[in-house]
C-alpha cells in the first residue's frame, strides 16, 4: 500500500483537486486546536467557538465546509499546522490500512488518487 500510495502521489497534484478541502472536514484533536489557536493568536476557546461544533460522535469538527481555511487558489491558510487528520488524508499509506475499510470506502467516494489506489491494489490482488 505504501508503494501504491507513494506512486500515485507522486502524480497527482492536490492543488488542482482540493475535494477533500471542499467537501468533508477533518476533526480537530486538542493538540490540533492548541497548535492552530496559536498559529492565528487567538485564544483555543476562542478558536473552537468561531470555526468548531461538536459532532455526532462528540469530536470537533468544522462549523462549515468548504472549509474554513481552504483559500481560493486550493492552498491551505493553516497548511504547516494542519490537523493531523488533513495531513493523513486520504490514510492509504495507514500500516493497519486493512482495518480501516469503512472509511476508505467514503473516502474513495471523496478522493480521486484514494480511488486510483485501490484500484490498483485491487487489480494486485486479483
Ligand atoms: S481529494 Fe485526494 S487528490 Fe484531492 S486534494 Fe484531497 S487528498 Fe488530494
Ligand atoms: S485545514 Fe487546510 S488541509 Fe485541512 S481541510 Fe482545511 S484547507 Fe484543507
Amino acid at each position: 500500500m505504501q508503494d501504491l500510495h507513494d506512486e500515485e502521489f507522486e502524480k497527482t497534484n492536490c492543488l488542482n483537486c482540493a475535494n477533500c478541502c471542499k467537501t468533508t472536514g477533518p476533526l480537530f484533536t486538542e493538540k490540533d486546536i492548541i497548535r492552530i489557536s496559536k498559529f492565528l493568536k487567538m485564544k483555543p476557546q476562542v478558536f473552537i467557538d468561531t470555526y468548531l461544533q461538536i459532532d455526532e460522535d462528540k469530536d470537533y469538527v468544522l462549523q462549515q465546509v468548504p472549509c474554513t481555511f481552504l483559500l481560493p487558489d486550493n492552498t491551505c491558510l493553516i497548511y504547516e499546522q494542519r490537523p493531523k487528520a488533513c495531513a493523513e488524508f486520504p490514510h492509504t499509506n495507514r500500516k493497519k490500512f486493512h482495518q480501516i475499510t469503512n472509511l476508505t470506502q467514503k473516502n474513495v467516494a471523496i478522493c480521486p488518487a484514494a480511488y486510483n489506489i485501490v484500484e490498483k491494489m485491487q487489480e494486485k490482488i486479483k
